[in-house]
């Protein structure tokens, strides 16, 4: 005997109501797609639980993948046996004996087959006798057990599971539409991607890109970012926007107090361009309150003026230790503090407005055309498909 399937449960979802359907077939299609590297892999689909079919595969791999899919509430390695009590048995003790550092047990039992002849109070009974006579030195503990066995008759068969691996929660990627990500080279905004993924969003990241003052590397940079998204959901388009004549045009012409503010404008601008091109229906980014010139409640109005677009900014109010612990976690925060420049961080006015008013931009901004240089800045961008896949060869893939 031994551990043939993943058991995957799939609590917020049930929640649904009539778009159950939906959530479910999506989050069967995304686990079977980040196991593709395991090719026997199976994912399938019974009342209210899906199953990983190992078909030879080690288990350990696959649970790690399918702890990064959002969607999945918990997991368990379990064994599948016909509804017959003996079988049952068998597997109950079978996952007893192979649970470490257990001395005492309890044993859970649900039944949804309700044709099945043992009450689940029966089954418990029954099946921890058996396990007490087939073991030495081990109790049973009702209410602090070491390991909990859970058995489940289905219709199809029964699943005994042992030990529970906590998923990422979440909903599944692709069934809340798509957002375009302002993905900078910080911590932020790879955070921002991450928790918006997390409600079911799937992205495509726009980055804008000052050649020569920002180089190829602090591209790269985005890109690498963009692929450590990918593990937690699909590949990402990228859209690199060349942005340097803007950018120097609007802090040549634009007074310094309000150059980071019109910037921030352009940014949303072309970005809302892309999501019209696209049919992408929000943008997300890493905003956040804090103090700092671009980040105070006047700015995000001043800013947000030019677009209807519903920006979704999942870190407004955390703080930054918040954001930095959770960069950790998903594995983009040694890359964000790499040094390399962004444009940001080049084109640094000297004194910025902490308190930009929405009147003074727009009379700011009448007073040169930038209608050129927005078209010119659309028209040169690069897309970029970024994949999980491992090779770093293959890992940007020009779409262009
Ligand atoms: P981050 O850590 O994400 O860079 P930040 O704390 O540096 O954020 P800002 O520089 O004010 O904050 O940027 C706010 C948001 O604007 C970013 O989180 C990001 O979504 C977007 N943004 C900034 N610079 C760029 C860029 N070069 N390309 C795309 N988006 C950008
Ligand atoms: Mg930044």
């Amino acid at each position: 005997m031994q551990y043939d399937h993943i058991l995957i449960r799939y609590g917020e979802m049930a929640l649904k109501g009539k778009n159950i359907k939906k959530f479910i077939i999506k989050l069967q299609e995304n686990i079977q797609q980040k196991l593709k590297e395991f090719p026997a892999a199976k994912v399938k689909r019974t009342q209210g639980r899906m199953f990983v079919l190992l078909n030879g595969h080690e288990p350990d791999p696959i649970i790690e993948k399918c702890k990064n899919i959002f969607g999945i509430q918990s997991l368990s390695l379990a064994v599948k046996v016909e509804n017959e009590v003996e079988h049952i048995k068998e597997a109950a003790l079978f996952a007893l004996k192979n649970a470490e550092n257990a001395s005492t047990f309890k044993v859970s039992s649900r039944r949804i087959n309700k044709n099945f002849p043992l009450r689940s109070q029966e089954m418990n009974q029954v099946l921890g006798g058996h396990l007490l006579s087939h073991t030495e030195g081990i109790l049973v503990d009702v209410h602090n057990p070491d390991i909990e066995i859970k058995v489940e008759t289905r219709l199809e068969a029964t699943y005994i599971t042992s030990s529970v691996v906590s998923g990422l929660g979440g909903l599944p990627v692709g069934t809340s539409g798509k957002s375009l990500l302002l993905l900078s080279g910080g911590i932020d905004s790879p955070v921002a991607g991450y928790l918006a993924m997390k409600r079911g969003v799937q992205i495509e990241a726009i980055h804008f890109h000052s050649p020569p003052f920002t180089s190829e590397r602090a591209k790269d940079k985005v890109l690498d970012l963009a692929k450590q998204l990918t593990k937690y959901g699909t590949s990402v388009k990228v859209h690199i926007v060349p942005f340097t004549k803007l950018q120097q045009e609007i802090f040549r012409e634009m007074p310094d107090g309000y150059a980071m503010t019109i910037m921030r404008r352009m940014m949303m601008r072309i970005s809302q361009l892309v999501c019209d091109k696209e049919s992408i229906l929000s943008m997300t980014t890493g905003e956040n309150l804090g103090q700092v010139a671009s980040q105070t409640m006047e700015s995000m109005n001043t800013i947000n003026e030019v677009t209807n677009y519903p920006v979704i900014r999942p870190l407004v109010t955390m703080d930054k230790t918040e954001i930095i612990a959770i960069s950790k976690k998903i594995g983009t925060y040694e890359t964000s503090i790499l040094p390399y420049e962004d444009c940001c961080t080049i084109f640094v006015p000297k004194s910025p407005k902490t308190k930009p008013r929405r009147d003074k931009a727009n009379q700011f901004e009448t007073k040169t055309d930038f209608t050129q240089l927005i078209e010119e800045a659309v028209s040169g961008i690069e897309v970029m498909k970024v994949t999980d896949k491992k090779d770093i060869e293959s890992k940007f893939e020009d779409l262009l």
